[in-house]
Parts: C-alpha cells; structure tokens; sequence
C-alpha cells in the first residue's frame, strides 16, 4: 500500500484510517489496532510539524504486510535530524514552545516492536516501524 498526501494536520486522522483499514487483514485485536494508529499519527505528526516546519510538502506512507509481520514507512522531504539517536530519547524536544514532551518517539517505540529512523539534514526522514500481530 502506498499513500501519497499533503502535509496538512487535516490528513493526520486519514493516515491513521487507511493504515488501520490496511491492517485489517492481520485480524489485529482493538489494542494492536490502536498501537499502530498511535504510532502512525506521531510519525505523520512529526513530518508535519518538524519536517516540513508547518508548511508545504508531501508525506509518504507505504504499508506491508508478510506472514503475520507488518511494516509501516512514513518519510517526509523535510529538513531532517542531525542527531538521530538524541532525537529519539524520551523527552528531547527541540519545540520552544513548550507545547511538545518529546514523546513522539518514545511512544512509537512503546507501540511498536521495532522502530527504524534514517535522517540526515537536509535529506528528509523515514521512520520505519514493524509490529508482529497476534505473536
Ligand atoms: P511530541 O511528539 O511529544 O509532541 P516531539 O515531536 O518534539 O514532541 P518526538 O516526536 O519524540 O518529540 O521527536 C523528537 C524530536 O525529533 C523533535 O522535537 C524534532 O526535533 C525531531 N524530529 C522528529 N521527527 C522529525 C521529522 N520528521 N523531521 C525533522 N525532525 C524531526
Ligand atoms: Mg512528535
């Protein structure tokens, strides 16, 4: 499965749809299902938010599924982490704002058995995550 959209907050709930309608066919359990949608929207939220700093872009979504394994790829052409394994400890922001806890990934971590994060400035980022279903 792939998706194409716009980086707009409005498509944060569709991401999460289409990826669960997606997942459907593993019969997941409402938790699992939950999961990967918590995971998704933080990912999708990322790319809006930091990737693209709120502006223009694009996002990509790619699903799939093998044997009862399921991969989700959310990759944005935004501005990219420049230290990705600081990005990815509990509670590192680099929001100002103090509206963000630098949860994002540490949620996604939680939810999924494994998370994968290619990033480089200025070379987008893709988030990589994989969950076994029904294990
Ligand atoms: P929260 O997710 O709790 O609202 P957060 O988004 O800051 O806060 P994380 O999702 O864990 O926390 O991300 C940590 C940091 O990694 C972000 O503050 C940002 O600097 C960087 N980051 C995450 N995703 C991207 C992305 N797609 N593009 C560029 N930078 C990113
Ligand atoms: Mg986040």
């Amino acid at each position: 499965m792939r998706l194409e959209m716009d980086s707009l907050s409005e498509n944060e709930e569709f991401a999460r749809v289409v990826v669960a309608v997606f997942l459907s066919r593993l019969n997941p359990t409402l938790e699992e299902l939950d999961d990967v949608k918590t995971a998704v929207s933080e990912a999708v939220t990322n790319a809006v938010i930091h990737g693209y700093g709120g502006g223009p872009g694009t996002i990509f979504i790619r699903a799939a599924v093998d044997g009862q394994e399921f991969t989700v790829e959310v990759r944005d052409d935004g501005v990219g982490i420049g230290d990705v394994a600081r990005a990815m400890e509990p509670m590192f922001t680099t929001d100002t704002a103090g509206e963000r806890s630098g949860m994002g990934f540490s949620f996604m971590e939680a939810f999924m058995d494994q998370v994968e994060v290619i990033s480089a400035p200025g070379q987008g980022t893709r988030v990589i995550m994989k969950k076994r279903i029904g294990a």
